[in-house]
């Protein structure tokens, strides 16, 4: 069997700081498990602009589709903000979605029990909580045609369309009914299908790929209003929901923020299947690059060791690998460890981004 390989591209601020984490607990992985990666580093967003001029490079670009999965950790920073939009940062980020096709983005909410008290919520209604929202990335409203802002009469018109093929609500399904297959087997599928021809024809399409291909998994459906209810009132009932591009981009941010801190989640963007069967994927964590705190060793790397769990699972069929390092997570937390974005009102000393990475490692030790 050939070696797994990896591309990392650590980015900007806090970026290479979390990632420097992972690398350590990809090294523990080739050194105590003797699950060994080809790895491969790169720049992209302000970095890669620096050097090359460019956010991303063609040949980095060209590695990315190479490699059985890429790990980003973020890009952009104030230095940036004046620069021609054609090379700011996040175009390197929106190119390596675009051209790696990454059509299912996949946001865990998953509530740590330490953290639960953390949350907005009451702890018993997000402790132990652990869903997956899966939401279409490439299509709908955010690229739909006509799009703009016209005049008509003696006002202005602001115009965006929603625009969903079959074939795009079929692939973003099938990813959704394989992902509930490794965990609750249980889909639930948001759209305003009252008021909107895309929601009735992404129902009917839903419906059909179920019956099809996915008879064992259990479907229901939910309108997307509705659907944010209940995710507020009682966030257990789900397992999978899959829904579109712009009320997966609200739901997602909603669902994620039961559980706590925006260093705390991770996220993998997903594509179609390569000749090896493994799915293009694209982790990194929800964060940007946090350029308050960047230098500073304050950042917490967990959403990035967590991106990096979501590869272990999605890519390289280590699911167990992956149990192990979200159990250190959990075990380090429990311990009471907590960088300063997790300290709230308790007060108590936070600790570095590379003590985090020291404990985490400690508990995958102990694993053993
Ligand atoms: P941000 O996520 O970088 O930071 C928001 C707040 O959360 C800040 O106070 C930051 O200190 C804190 N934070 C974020 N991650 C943290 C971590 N791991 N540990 C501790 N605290 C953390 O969002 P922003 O400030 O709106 O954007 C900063 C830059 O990042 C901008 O240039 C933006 O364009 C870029 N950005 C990039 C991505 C990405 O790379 N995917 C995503 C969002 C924003």
């Amino acid at each position: 069997m050939t070696t797994p390989s990896l591309l990392i591209l650590a980015g900007d601020g806090i970026g290479p700081e979390v990632m420097a984490q992972v690398r350590r607990i990809i090294d523990w992985f080739g050194d105590k498990r003797d699950l060994k990666f080809e790895v491969s580093e790169d720049l992209v967003g302000g970095a890669a602009y620096d050097a090359h001029g460019t956010p991303l490079t063609d040949a980095t670009m060209a590695r990315a589709q190479e490699v059985d999965a890429v790990l980003l950790g973020a890009v952009g920073g104030p230095k940036y903000d004046d620069l021609d939009f054609s090379v700011k940062p996040e175009r390197g980020l929106l190119r390596l979605r675009k051209e790696m096709d990454l059509y299912a983005n996949l946001r865990p909410a998953q509530c740590f029990d330490a953290l639960a008290d953390f949350s907005s919520l009451k702890s018993d209604v997000v402790a132990g909580l652990d869903i997956m929202i899966v939401r279409e990335l490439t299509s709908g409203i955010y690229f739909g045609e006509p799009r703009g802002i016209i005049h008509e009469g003696n006002e202005r018109v602001g115009i965006n369309t929603q625009r969903y093929t079959e074939s795009e609500i079929a692939r973003v399904a099938r990813s959704a009914f394989e992902l509930a297959r490794r965990r609750s087997n249980k889909v639930c599928s948001m759209e305003k299908a009252n008021v909107m021809e895309s929601g009735v024809l992404w129902r009917q399409v839903v419906t059909e790929i179920h019956a099809a291909e996915y008879p064992d998994v259990e479907l229901s459906h939910m309108y997307a209003d509705a659907g944010a209810m209940q995710l507020c009132r009682w966030p257990k009932q789900f397992d999978v929901i899959v829904t579109d591009n712009l009320f997966g981009d609200m739901l997602s941010d909603m669902a994620a923020m039961l559980t706590g801190s925006l260093g705390m989640l991770p996220s993998a963007s997903l594509g179609a299947p390569m000749a090896n069967g493994r799915p293009k994927a694209l982790y990194e964590p929800v964060h940007g690059s946090a350029p308050d705190i960047a230098g500073q060793g304050k950042a917490n790397p967990i959403a990035c060791v967590l991106s990096f769990a979501m590869a272990l699972r999605y890519s390289f069929d280590a699911g167990a690998e992956a149990d192990r390092v979200e159990a250190a997570v959990q075990q380090v937390l429990a311990d009471g460890l907590r960088t300063a974005d997790l300290i709230g009102e308790e007060g108590r000393a936070p600790v570095s981004t590379t003590e985090m990475g020291d404990a985490i490692l400690a508990a995958l030790d102990e694993s053993l």
